[in-house]
């Protein structure tokens, strides 16, 4: 099995590849950052979003995450021609 890097523990972690991409948008400006995780950095940094953000559910609907929703089941098959805006594995 493969492994890839923990960008937030900074070490290498084995399992699905991971990645984070993060758009944040102020005014007309952008500000958009990536980290390669794990999954115990990924359900940490995801703990504060649950029971306030929302999540995409279709091409223009958005759903809000539910208190204690358990996120893995909210992930979805990748859109096609996602990965190429969203980078690819290392
Ligand atoms: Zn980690």
């Amino acid at each position: 099995m493969a492994d890839y890097p923990c960008d937030l523990h900074v070490a290498r972690y084995k399992g699905p590849s991971t990645r984070v991409f993060l758009n944040a948008y102020r005014d007309d400006d952008c500000l958009q950052m990536r980290v390669s995780i794990c999954e115990l950095c990924l359900d940490q940094l995801l703990e504060p979003w649950a029971g306030r953000a929302y999540v995409k559910v279709s091409e223009r609907d958005w759903d809000p995450i539910e208190e204690g929703q358990d996120l893995r089941g909210l992930w979805r098959p990748q859109e096609r021609g996602a990965s190429a805006r969203n980078g690819t594995r290392r």
